[in-house]
């Protein structure tokens, strides 16, 4: 018997990279196990920037590969793509309905979108909360793994299915996020979260030569600009790495960065070695996965999750009472 289900979404970006896996995959695997679990590439979303969309099918397949290697196993998994099961579409106009536009105009991410691209603030862009509120509920799940950079979305989720609920009659369980024990991973550059589109991270599938690279190049301390100069690991980004892929000896590269007994050139090494060999098996993996197995998964995958959407969606017509 398990104990409920999961749901979590991610645009389309292309290859995964540390952040992804340490913030929202490794928890998307893990409650495989006592969950019913449902995972989709959002490309509908992704449409929201309206950039790349050529790269929309190869970025699919590159995610998907990533996933199906780091663990997820569609065997105990729905695995499925957004827009290939359209009642979500069907669910975000009738969510709209109840949703009142200064909530979303209030949105951090929003606010942030509409600086980055003053040219092209569509109306999808202020309705993304909306379709991810559709995204979770069409499945009914209560629990939802990311990172903890969509916690604001979450919150919103939840005020809209208080809002439906009391409306219409108790329908949707509100969702509940889950963390991982690493909710905000850095970016190389120390500053950012780690971002394909900052171009501060490190791509699961890299080579072991392209990670060492990009760790060697990765800001640290910045007070420590001598080799003798005492570090402070705990503001230190490659330190934070570290918690990670270097847990047993986590304490001992503390004490001897802050004595100056190690330099930033042989802790990054030492992580970037640690980084290659914890991910050797993914990278392995990764690369015996046929093109085929991927195409396969995904239809099987919309095929079980529009069996679920279908039932929704005949509560929710009914519910609010469409003829
Ligand atoms: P990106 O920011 O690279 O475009 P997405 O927004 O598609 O990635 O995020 C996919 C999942 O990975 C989400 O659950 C998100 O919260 C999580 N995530 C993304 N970047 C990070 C990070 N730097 N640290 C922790 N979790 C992250």
């Amino acid at each position: 018997m398990k104990k409920g289900r999961v749901f979590s979404g991610a645009r389309p970006t292309g290859k995964q990279h540390i952040g992804n896996y340490l913030g929202a995959i490794q928890n998307y695997v893990k409650l495989q196990q006592d969950y019913d679990c449902i995972y989709c590439i959002v490309d509908v979303h992704a449409l929201t920037t309206l950039e790349d969309t050529h790269m929309l099918k190869a970025n699919t397949h590159d995610m998907m590969l990533d996933w199906l290697a780091a663990g997820l196993d569609p065997q105990k998994s729905i695995l499925f793509v957004q827009s290939h099961v359209p009642e979500v579409m069907e669910l975000h106009t009738l969510l709209s309905m109840v949703t009142p536009l200064g909530w979303l105009l209030r949105v951090t991410t929003f606010k942030e979108k509409v600086k980055m691209q003053p040219h092209n603030v569509n109306y999808g862009l202020v309705g993304y909360p909306v379709l991810m509120t559709a995204d979770i509920v069409l499945y009914k799940a209560d629990i939802v793994p990311v990172g903890e950079d969509q916690l604001p979305h979450l919150e919103l989720a939840r005020e809209i299915v208080r809002r439906f609920n009391n409306i219409f009659g108790e329908t949707f369980p509100e969702p509940q996020a889950k963390l991982t024990n690493f909710p905000m991973v850095l970016g190389l550059d120390g500053e950012k979260k780690m971002s394909k589109s900052l171009d501060n991270h490190i791509e699961l599938a890299a080579s072991p030569e392209e990670t060492t690279r990009r760790i060697m190049g990765a800001f640290t301390d910045p007070a420590r600009k001598f080799r003798n100069d005492p570090g402070h690991p705990e503001v230190c980004n490659v330190y934070s790495l570290h918690h990670f892929y270097t847990y047993l000896k986590l304490e001992e590269i503390g004490k001897q960065c802050r004595a100056a007994e190690i330099g930033c050139v042989e802790c990054k090494r030492m992580l970037a070695d640690n980084i290659n060999k914890a991910l050797a098996p993914f990278r392995e993996k990764r690369a015996q996965l046929a093109e085929k197995y991927v195409d396969e998964v995904l239809a099987d995958g919309a095929r079980r999750a529009h069996a679920i959407a279908r039932e929704t969606m005949k509560e929710v017509r009914e519910k609010m009472g469409l003829p």
